[in-house]
């Protein structure tokens, strides 16, 4: 799995954003990500008044790569404030599994080729991992399979396993971040989901320290 924040908007819209809604433009210091001392006091009195929807003036755009179709349901889910558009499997598959793969190659060959195209639960032990790593080649070999007998993506990717690797360009606002996050840094939540809205957490983090900072995200349990 792989996160990358690849644009946030200025920290200083924000503070316009807030200044505005209190007539208090002139007295404005900050400069891009970089809040002045009068901005920074605003913002923490903002943040603990609960004024939240001040936070949807900040949009951020994220990659996120290599997490499976199992926890791509799961983002979906969010659908205020948040949106993505995720690598087609009706459009990409064949590019992937259009060719007969070997039917029982060694196991560390058949690792291999489930570690590049699906996720594998870190969570398993040697037994499980084998069980895991033997299905999950056996149903990428019936893919395969399915494409030598002629049929087009639109059919063969319903056989997919649900471990397989996607993709996505994700646009969230603030406001739902922090919700989103709130949720899904929870032991609560599936542990792939935690681990990317720990990844989303740190890449904010270090954009715009001031305003993640003030939340009690590192709290959540
Ligand atoms: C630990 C955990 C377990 C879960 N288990 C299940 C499960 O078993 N089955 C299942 O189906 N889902 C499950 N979910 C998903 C969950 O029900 C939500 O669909 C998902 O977390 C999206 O969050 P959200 O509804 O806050 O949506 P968001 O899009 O993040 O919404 C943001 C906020 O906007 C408001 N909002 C959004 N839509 C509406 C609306 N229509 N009406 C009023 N207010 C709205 C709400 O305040 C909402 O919190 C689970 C989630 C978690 C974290």
């Amino acid at each position: 799995m792989k996160v990358e924040l690849i644009f946030a908007t200025p920290l200083e819209i924000l503070m316009k954003t807030i200044r505005i809604s209190h007539a208090s433009e002139n007295r404005m210091d900050s400069r891009g990500d970089s809040p002045g001392q009068n901005d920074a006091r605003l913002l923490k009195r903002i943040i603990e008044m609960r004024h939240m929807s001040t936070l949807e003036s900040i949009t951020y755009n994220f990659h996120i790569e290599d997490i499976s179709r199992a926890v791509l349901q799961e983002i979906s889910r969010h659908r205020i404030g948040y949106s993505h558009i995720v690598k087609s499997t009706r459009f990409t598959l064949g590019k992937y599994l259009s060719r007969e793969i070997p039917q029982d190659p060694p196991f560390g060959e058949k690792e291999k080729l489930v570690g590049k195209l699906c996720v594998v639960p870190p969570q398993l032990g040697k037994e499980g991992k084998e069980l895991f790593v033997n299905a999950t080649y056996n149903a990428l070999f019936e893919v395969t399979k399915l494409f030598s007998l002629g049929y087009p993506n639109d059919v063969v990717k319903y056989l997919l396993p649900e471990s397989f690797k996607t993709e996505l360009y994700a646009t969230v606002n603030a406001r739902e971040l922090h919700h989103i996050l709130k949720l899904r840094l929870s032991e609560k939540a599936l542990w792939e989901f935690r681990a990317i809205a720990k990844a989303m957490y740190e890449e904010v983090k270090k954009r715009h320290p001031i305003l993640w900072e003030s939340f009690d995200l590192d709290k959540v349990k």
